[in-house]
């Protein structure tokens, strides 16, 4: 185990087992020791380990990181020439993830997401364009997704967690009152000349909450700043359910990356596989992190529509899609939405697909794109 597991809270280890949402892994032989990392990496609980491994008729230098992030087991995988050229792209993309997840930490005080929640309805605040480019990124899904997507539902986050803890329901009063601070429409988020962006909140009492964005985002991110350095030739990034790959033209393997069935939370059955080259895959499920309200179990999604937690239409949702924060903020509204209006919304966005199941009694009920079943390589 490594050494600052243990340091994680309960809220932690449970939604680390949301990590098992999603199973990422390469197909192939892998020869050779593994090779410990000599330098410590600036990110929690990081081991890395490095192997020379023949892909295709390629040879190349693989290099695994494991680590935790955003309340999540992270895992990162780097293929390059040269053992220099893995270890300089795994230390930017954790810095990268180091990086947002400092930035967008509402329960983190310090964090320039909780400066702008504790200045909503007072003066603009200015702030650096990692938080400014998420905004505007979870403005953009909210628009998408006509509203299913709304990352003002922090209050309402904090009302249910709140209801979770004092095992009482809300009141309507209390519920619409949350319900009144959701205009995403009045956010001010502007892009300033120096890369910067100026943010307000215009309500007193709104609070943007990323949560469901903020992962898919991440490992983005984290595959874009490996990918600016020595020229990797293929990245994976996984936060728990949340992933990206990629692969340089021409690499000669594609990654694989499991969908767990959402009925069997400790075990880690896998339901499905897809391939992918290049793009983002997204899991979103009530099975893992969810809400218990007098013995009630409870999403921890919000439908925006009513206030409430979404009522279990679906079991779990995973989304393709060339984005990130696409792919983490679609998951997210397609579980809102439940399954018909999910793959409406899915035909409707350019780029995405996806595998939608939903309960018949105890059977899965499978709902998915054509493009899903396209890159689906089966169990
Ligand atoms: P997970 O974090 O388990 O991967 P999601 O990506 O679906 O799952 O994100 C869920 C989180 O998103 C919640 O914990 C909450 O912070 C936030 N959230 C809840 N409901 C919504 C919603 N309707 N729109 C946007 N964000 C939401
Ligand atoms: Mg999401």
């Amino acid at each position: 185990m490594m050494p600052a597991m243990r340091r994680v809270s309960r809220w932690t280890i449970r939604s680390m087992a949301a990590a098992a949402m999603a199973l990422a892994c390469v197909l192939g032989g892998c020869g050779g020791a593994d090779e410990p990392a000599a330098a410590p990496y600036a990110t929690d609980a990081v081991s890395v380990t490095f192997r020379q491994e023949t892909v295709g008729d390629r040879a190349a230098v693989r290099g695994d990181a494991d680590f935790v992030t955003m309340s999540t087991e992270g895992r990162l995988v780097v293929y390059a020439a040269d053992r220099a050229r893995a270890e300089t792209a795994i230390r930017a993309a954790l810095d990268r993830v180091a990086e947002i997840a400092a930035a967008l930490n509402r329960y983190d005080p310090s964090s320039e997401l909780s400066a702008i929640n504790a200045a909503a309805g007072g003066a603009p605040l200015e702030v650096s364009s990692t938080t400014g480019r998420a905004i505007e990124a979870a403005r953009h899904w909210w628009q998408a997704s006509d509203g299913a997507f709304n990352p003002l539902v922090g209050p309402l986050v904090v009302l249910w967690k709140e209801a979770a803890r004092a095992g009482v329901e809300p009141s309507d009063e209390a519920v619409e009152a949350a319900r009144a601070l959701l205009d995403m429409s009045a956010l001010d988020c502007e892009p300033l000349a120096d890369g910067r962006y100026r943010v307000r909140l215009p309500q007193a009492g709104m609070q943007l909450d990323l949560g469901g964005l903020a992962k898919g985002w991440a490992a983005e991110e984290a595959v874009a700043a490996a990918r600016r350095t020595e020229d990797p030739h293929s990245v994976l990034v996984m936060l728990g359910g949340d992933g990206t790959v990629w692969s340089e033209p021409g690499w000669p393997r594609k990654w694989t990356v499991a969908v767990q069935d959402p009925r069997d939370a400790g075990s880690r059955t896998v339901l499905t596989k897809i391939e992918l080259a290049n793009g983002s895959v997204v899991t979103s499920g009530d099975y893992y992190r969810y809400l218990e309200v007098n013995g009630r179990r409870l999403s921890h999604i919000i439908d925006p529509g009513t206030g409430r937690p979404t009522t279990g239409r679906l079991a779990g949702a995973t989304v393709i899609h060339p984005d990130g924060g696409g792919a983490d903020a679609l998951a997210t509204a397609c579980m809102v939405l439940g399954p018909d209006e999910a793959l409406a919304l899915l035909a409707r966005t350019a780029g995405a697909d996806g595998l939608m199941l939903s309960l018949s009694g105890e059977a899965l009920v499978r709902h998915e794109t054509a493009g899903f079943a396209a890159c689906e390589i089966g169990p």
